[in-house]
């Protein structure tokens, strides 16, 4: 048994096998993180995954490289451009094949306080260096930490405009909620 702890893809066990081998520790194989869906993923040269996502139903993608910490949203050629299928799978097979960063553990599930909190310190970062409309795809590259669907999102949203509303305000037409990141004083 202890043996199956060291076999990185143990062989199928016997089918009379009363339990299941040990797994490998997880290193985004099979992971689904939760509010983002996991369209392909790519093995470096030492077993680390790349992870194409999106957290917008395919309309953008995300690279993340859960070997080391490389992250991308952009296409950058003469401007810069959300990712499209096609241009993500490019550049995560790209970096699969240079990256020599060894698997690092994924990311633990935040807990409601953690995940509120990471999320209030993202939008009050957006605070200083931009002032309008709130975008989802400015949280893209949180989405494998917060580990939230946008329904929560949102919901957290509504209650820190309530309870910051110097950083953040909610307007509600009849076409939904548009939430505003507020300017900081002094400009
Ligand atoms: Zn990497």
């Amino acid at each position: 048994m202890a043996l199956t702890l060291f076999s990185r893809r143990p062989a199928p066990a016997p089918a009379a096998a009363p339990v299941e081998p040990e797994p490998w520790f997880e290193t985004g194989e099979t992971w689904t993180p939760e509010g983002v869906t996991v369209v392909e993923r790519y093995w470096t040269q030492v077993h680390a995954v790349v992870l194409v996502y999106t957290a917008a139903q395919g309309y953008r993608h995300s690279v993340a490289c859960l070997g080391c910490h490389y992250q991308e949203t952009q296409y950058k050629v003469r401007y810069s451009s959300l990712l499209t299928l096609e241009q993500a799978a490019e550049l995560a097979n790209a970096h699969a094949a240079q990256c020599r960063a060894v698997p690092r553990e994924i990311p633990a599930r935040p807990d409601e306080p953690a995940a509120r909190e990471l999320l209030r310190a993202a939008v009050r970062g957006m605070r200083k260096r931009d002032y309008g409309a709130f975008c989802f795809s400015d949280l893209d590259t949180q989405r494998l930490v917060l580990q939230r669907t946008n329904d929560w999102i949102v919901d957290e949203l509504g209650r820190m405009a309530d309870e910051e509303p110097d950083v953040l305000k909610a307007s509600v037409s009849e076409y939904g909620t548009t939430f505003y990141i507020q300017e900081l004083p002094g400009r």
